[in-house]
């Protein structure tokens, strides 16, 4: 469930997120700290805010993030807690402008989808119906007068609190420089090109000009629970219904929009240890305690001598084994021949600073070891035979992240080309849901590293070969269906054709 609350400054979005966030239990992503935040560094920095190209820079390589739970949320910088001093004067004359370049905007953007990616969230600021998550939930846009706003900023910059005390006064000089800075605040955001201030075409608008907070977080909370139960009767919908046959792959019959699933991952940030499997499905891989990111570049480091060692296996189109043209990851899939498979590609993005997260099927989690070994590599589980819809969040969420999946469609190795082979279906949505790429590959040699009725490795060689992206049409109704199924044949036939071609280059390899 995603919540979005816009609005201009001062219109309350921040008390009544607060509000929201502690009553659901949700995380909460203040998107304002982190524009406030760019502009305290580049102040910091001596960096001139009129050079647009200096901002952006420098906001790039920027590390905003925020720790704690909704009432002890600190905003940190560069692993600096700012919070305080993102909330001065001198960044409240400074924020508009750097929040109006469109590539400071394109890397927060970035950073909130990972933030609000991991599970439920409640997010506020300026966009976030219209540009972060404009597939949010449910979608608010606060308004109220401006004399309201500035009353109520310049009670809170004199300590005291409007939402407890309605008859709080402050000096009237103070009040109508805050008036005038919000004023020209409100111009410059709801004026400027990238993103302005406005309201999505599907948000609720509500004046909170006379309205009290909890008046303003009822109204809201009775939206969220209208979302959920139209989100629960559409996933039963997608599904079937309880009695409805288990469809022979993973495929969703899905002729609507899934919404999100209640039982789908808050978004916790992971501990250093003791955190379940799900918590490690659901987080962004950058997001992992070092531990486990350390145990991921030790492993990988030993597969990687291991496999290369006794492959020499090469990948013909890396770069373009990339993320989706919109910074999501991609739907990366393939022929499936052996355990090499899974190694080959996901090597090969860590060596190009990408993470590739195997989807796997579930019945691994059952074996010792193996099942712990996949999720501390970001693997993700999925139920075959039934429409695995947390699985499939988890993924939509991880491609929003920019993080990319693999899937072997075929489902298991196949051994030799006469074995029957059922595709298993479910990858086009999970594209189309996350508004991702699809990446066909096919693969040779690795089939031959351990022939049916061969326990023992043999040496060889195995070549991958990348494909073009392929964009899976947005169709909703009842065509979705078919285009998903052409999209995922289009996919299949590209793989083998790499596949084919592959073969022709080094004959003898299978
Ligand atoms: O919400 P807050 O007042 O902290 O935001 C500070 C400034 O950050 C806004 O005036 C606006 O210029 C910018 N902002 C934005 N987009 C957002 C959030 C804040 O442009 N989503």
């Amino acid at each position: 469930m995603r919540i979005a609350i816009d609005g201009p400054a001062g219109s309350g979005k921040s008390t009544v997120a607060h509000e929201l966030a502690r009553r659901l239990g949700i995380t909460y992503l203040d998107t304002g700290a982190m524009y406030r935040s760019v502009a305290l560094a580049c102040l910091d920095a001596g960096v001139d805010l009129a050079d647009e190209r200096a901002v952006t820079d420098l906001a790039h390589g920027l590390a905003i993030g925020f720790e704690g739970g909704v009432d002890e949320s600190r905003t940190l910088l560069d692993g600096r807690d700012v919070s305080h001093e993102i909330r001065t004067e001198r960044i409240d004359r400074n924020v508009s402008v750097v929040a109006a370049y469109p590539g400071v905007r394109a890397a927060m953007v970035a950073r909130q989808r990972e933030l609000g990616s991991a599970g439920d969230v409640i997010a506020e600021g300026r966009d976030i119906g219209t540009a972060v998550f404009p597939d949010a939930e449910v979608k608010v846009f606060l308004t109220a007068d401006a004399e309201a706003r500035a009353h109520r900023r310049a009670v809170q910059r004199s300590g005291q609190d409007a939402a407890t005390d309605p008859d709080a006064q402050v000096d009237p000089a103070a009040e109508a420089q805050v008036l005038a800075d919000i004023e020209r605040r409100d111009m410059i955001d709801s004026t400027r090109e990238a993103s302005p201030l406005k309201a999505a075409k599907d948000a609720v608008v509500i004046d909170t000009s006379h309205l009290s907070v909890d008046e303003v977080c009822d109204r809201i909370a009775g939206l969220v629970e209208k979302a959920r139960e139209q989100g629960a009767q559409a996933a039963k919908g997608a599904t079937g219904g309880q009695d409805a046959p288990e469809p022979a792959s993973l495929a969703v019959e899905a002729t609507q929009d899934i919404p999100d699933a209640a039982h789908i991952g808050r978004g916790k940030s992971l501990k250093a240890f003791g955190n379940e499997p799900a918590d490690f499905h659901a987080a962004a891989m950058m997001d992992y305690p070092a531990i486990a990111r350390g145990f991921y570049y030790v492993a990988a480091a030993a597969v990687w001598a291991w496999t290369k060692l006794w492959w020499h296996w090469e990948v013909n189109g890396a770069e373009r084994l990339t993320r989706s043209s919109n910074g999501r990851g991609a739907v990366v899939i393939m022929n499936h021949t052996s355990m090499l498979d899974p190694c080959i590609l996901v090597l090969s993005e860590l060596y190009h600073r990408r993470r590739l997260r195997p989807i796997y099927k579930s019945e691994f989690d059952d074996k010792p070891f193996i099942g712990w070994f996949l999720t501390r590599i970001g693997s993700i589980p999925i139920k075959r035979g039934e429409a695995d819809l947390k699985a499939l969040r988890e993924a939509q969420h991880a491609l929003e992240r920019g993080e990319s999946v693999l899937i072997f469609p075929e489902g298991t190795r196949v051994k030799s080309d006469d074995e029957p082979v059922t595709i298993h279906g479910g990858f086009a949505l999970m594209a189309q849901m996350a508004d991702a790429d699809i990446i066909p590959c096919g693969i040779v040699g690795a089939r031959d590293i351990t022939p049916r009725g061969h326990h023992l490795f043999r040496p060889g060689k195995a070549y991958v070969k990348v494909g073009e992206p392929m964009h899976v049409r947005k169709v909703r109704g009842k065509g979705r269906k078919h285009a998903l199924a052409d999209a995922e044949r289009m996919a299949m036939e590209q793989a083998y054709e790499l596949r084919d071609e592959l073969r022709a280059q080094h004959p003898g390899r299978m």
